[in-house]
């Protein structure tokens, strides 16, 4: 894979999207490993990283049960209703290859395997992007093991924390906003490359069943693909991050208080980051960063607040997976 690429891969926050669950061994699944090893630098390290973390249906149910146990979340659906769904586009295995093909660079860095950790993480994400316009999206969560606070999203929603970040957040509602942030920037296609009909409409052909075709096509086209995403790393470098991160917190609030967590301690969250050394290696923790994102945050959030309504508190549940962050049992 071209430097550059790993660099975005480094440096971004990306949006694509995943149509939901792609099962190991399936037609589309062999497609996006295809077309992913044309992306990959590394192929033993894709091959390597070949996910194995397809969020089980009947752990998931059990999760919905537990966490619903003493909450409903319908009437927080109901006083927040998605408001922007213009902008959700529909989903390419272009994309997740690409994604793939990135994620299995990133996880060549020392990773926490651990997984019911990694289950933990999926299942929340999962729950959080059933609140967004794209309600079939099922992330899938990695886990970095690096103490300075940073996250990365790639296309075809794969989405890295440090354990840095994580061992910062002190409850599952805390956790859920640090995912909500990142699904908010893959469903409302920030940062996207202005080729993105071009490219979308390779994908559709692919999902035709016409792979040699595919293969040429793509083979032409990769040196305009690296380049459209070198163009979109400097876009993103340009002024208007700030905006586009309220923006993406605003929609990650939304999400949040869909799913019926409670948004009280947001800012706490987001004080204790700001607080902690060592700095993020990423832009999207930086104290800078962190420190707009509060601003722009302080305005509004209490707007987000459903009264008289119960909510989430499953900081226990949270706090026996952290353990396995911190080596201790609990
Ligand atoms: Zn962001």
């Amino acid at each position: 894979m071209p430097k550059r690429l790993f660099l975005i891969a480094i440096c971004l926050t990306i949006r694509m999207i995943l149509p939901g669950e792609i099962m190991p061994g399936s037609e589309e699944a062999i497609s996006r490993k295809m077309l992913a090893l044309r992306f990959a630098k590394d192929r033993d390290a894709l091959e390597q990283f070949e996910p194995d973390l397809i969020i089980k249906e009947d752990g998931y149910r059990q999760f919905l049960r537990e966490t619903y146990d003493l909450v409903d979340p319908v009437p927080f659906q109901r006083a927040f209703p998605l408001i922007d769904t213009t902008r959700v586009t529909a989903p390419g295995i272009l994309d997740s290859a690409l994604g793939l093909a990135l994620a299995s660079e990133l996880g060549k860095e020392r990773m926490i395997r651990d997984q019911q950790l990694q289950n933990y993480l999926n299942q929340v994400a999962a729950l959080v992007a059933s609140n967004t316009e794209l309600p079939g999206l099922k992330p899938l969560c990695y886990v970095l093991d690096k103490i300075e606070p940073a996250s990365y999203t790639l296309p075809g929603a794969y989405i890295f924390l440090t354990k840095g970040l994580l061992l910062q957040v002190n409850s599952e509602a805390e956790l859920a906003f640090i995912l909500a942030h990142e699904i908010a920037h893959i469903v409302h296609g920030h940062f996207y490359f202005s080729t993105t009909e071009y490219w979308r409409n390779l994908s559709a052909e692919l999902l035709e069943q016409n792979p040699e075709k595919l293969n040429s096509i793509i083979d032409g086209n990769a040196t305009e693909l690296d380049q459209n995403y070198a163009c979109l790393l400097e876009d993103t470098m340009q002024s208007n991050y700030e905006a586009v991160e309220a923006l993406t917190d605003q929609a990650a609030l939304r999400y949040l208080i869909r799913c019926a967590y409670s948004n009280h301690t947001i800012m706490d969250m987001l004080f204790r980051l700001l607080r902690f050394p060592p700095s993020s290696i990423t832009q999207h923790y930086t104290k800078e960063s962190v420190r707009s994102r509060m601003d722009a945050l302080r305005n509004t959030i209490d707007s987000y607040i459903v009264h008289n309504r119960r909510t989430l508190d499953k900081d226990l549940r949270y706090n026996r997976y952290k353990a396995i962050l911190t080596g201790r049992t609990q």
